[in-house]
């Protein structure tokens, strides 16, 4: 059952109309329920404790760990390293492979449509050892040159970095002929799958990446918890991310040596009650069943794009022929800030800005756009809500 309670607020007297949900999505009664049932009856620091409560906690935390392999088709769950989120996920990657494969002169490969969590912590380790990145560039619909792309690797090119949905553009990008010319070239590559996991079915072997990395909060569950996926021949070779406790086998002055994996990568106590409630998220995305989902999106984004189209003066950024539920649009030449905050006192939620990806932004020549975005929860009503109110704040201020 569909039951986000957040969804009944009003806004300045209406009805709450939530289109924000490439920034995060809401949760649902039973991922709220998971966490608060953390708290009120399990509450206990995991894997060191003796006691019934540390060992139910463990249990639990683990139980998640293989319902996150099974979501993603990894191979076995020391594959699966919880995180705090997307960005935590590639700086990892970046941190360890940066120290244990990066040299001078070396290349990492990002596209030009990556969020700043998938490429400043690229630009960190590539001036550690005096790297450089190259970039796949995309064309006005949103879409990358593959051409480009191709003729972008060198002896020099370590790893490739991409976004598996685009979350200013909405561009779905062939994540899988992305991998197949990397390793072709034997090089590694990293999927951002950050808007991705929440709208369609996500196979780590069928794509063939050698990491997969996502936050919890936008696929539902609560913000504190991600995942970094890595073949477990990559996690075997990285040098570990952060020290501290559970990731060390034993400690001398002398000399530390570490767990096996995941347990390596997981410094310190985790977010425990925030895994749980991701678990209880992939059971509701799975009691919806991700294949509905995505096609529920997709009728909302052809709906939306021919609503959104017809609106004289409006103009979508990411027009790409395989697209997710994003809309990036300018009204006119009105500020995107503008029309967000007039649209916010209609009870509309939308992102304006460069969504953290000023380098799109800059390939378009402008400042910002407007951001809708949707989820399972979004339906056609909210669709006419936005655009009869773009509709009544247009003449204001364009
Ligand atoms: N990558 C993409 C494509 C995103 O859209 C986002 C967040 O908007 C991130 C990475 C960073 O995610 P987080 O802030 O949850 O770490």
């Amino acid at each position: 059952m569909m039951n986000f309670p957040i969804l009944d607020t009003k806004v300045y007297g209406h009805p709450l109309v939530y289109l924000d949900n490439a920034a995060t999505t809401q949760k649902p009664q039973q991922v709220i329920d998971a966490l608060t049932g953390y708290y009120l009856t399990l509450n206990s620091n995991i894997h060191r404790g003796a006691h019934y409560l540390a060992a139910q906690a463990t249990e639990r935390y683990e139980e998640v760990r293989r319902k996150v392999q099974l979501f993603v088709n990894a191979r076995n769950n020391k594959e699966i390293v919880f995180t705090r989120g997307t960005t935590e996920s590639i700086n990892l990657v970046a941190s360890s492979f940066g120290r244990g494969f990066l040299k001078e002169c070396d290349e990492v490969i990002v596209s030009g449509m990556e969020h700043h969590s998938n490429i400043v912590p690229w630009q960190l380790a590539c001036e550690q050892v005096g790297a450089r990145l190259k970039v796949i560039p995309f064309n006005d619909e949103g879409v990358l040159d593959m051409k480009v792309y191709e003729s972008l690797f060198s002896q020099r090119t370590r790893l490739v970095a991409c976004c598996h949905v685009s979350n200013t553009l909405g561009t779905v990008n062939p994540v899988k002929e992305i991998v197949r010319i990397a390793h072709d070239h034997q090089v590694p590559v990293l999927i951002d799958g950050a808007q991705a996991v929440a709208h369609m079915p996500v196979d780590v072997q069928e794509i063939g990446c050698d990491f997969y990395c996502f936050s919890g909060h936008k696929m539902y569950a609560p913000m504190g918890v991600g995942v970094m996926y890595g073949r477990e021949e990559w996690l075997d070779k990285l040098p570990p991310y952060q020290g501290g406790g559970e990731m060390i086998k034993d400690v001398t002055f002398e000399r530390t040596t570490y767990n096996e994996l995941p347990f390596r990568f997981e410094a310190g106590t985790p977010s425990v009650g925030d895994v749980l409630g991701l678990g209880a998220a992939i059971d509701f995305m799975q009691q919806e069943g991700i294949e509905n989902i995505a096609r529920h999106e997709e009728e909302l984004l052809n709906y939306a794009t021919e609503k959104l189209s017809a609106i004289p003066g409006l103009r979508i950024f990411g027009t790409a022929p395989h697209k997710a539920g994003v809309i990036s649009f300018l009204l006119g030449n009105a500020h995107p800030y503008d029309v967000g905050t007039l649209l916010d006192k209609l009870g509309i939620a939308v992102r304006t800005g460069h969504h953290c990806t000023q380098p799109v932004m800059d390939r378009y020549g402008i400042p910002g756009t407007v951001r809708a975005s949707f989820a399972c929860y979004t339906t056609t009503d909210d669709i006419d809500a936005l655009v009869n109110a773009i509709n009544r704040i247009a003449p204001i201020i364009c």
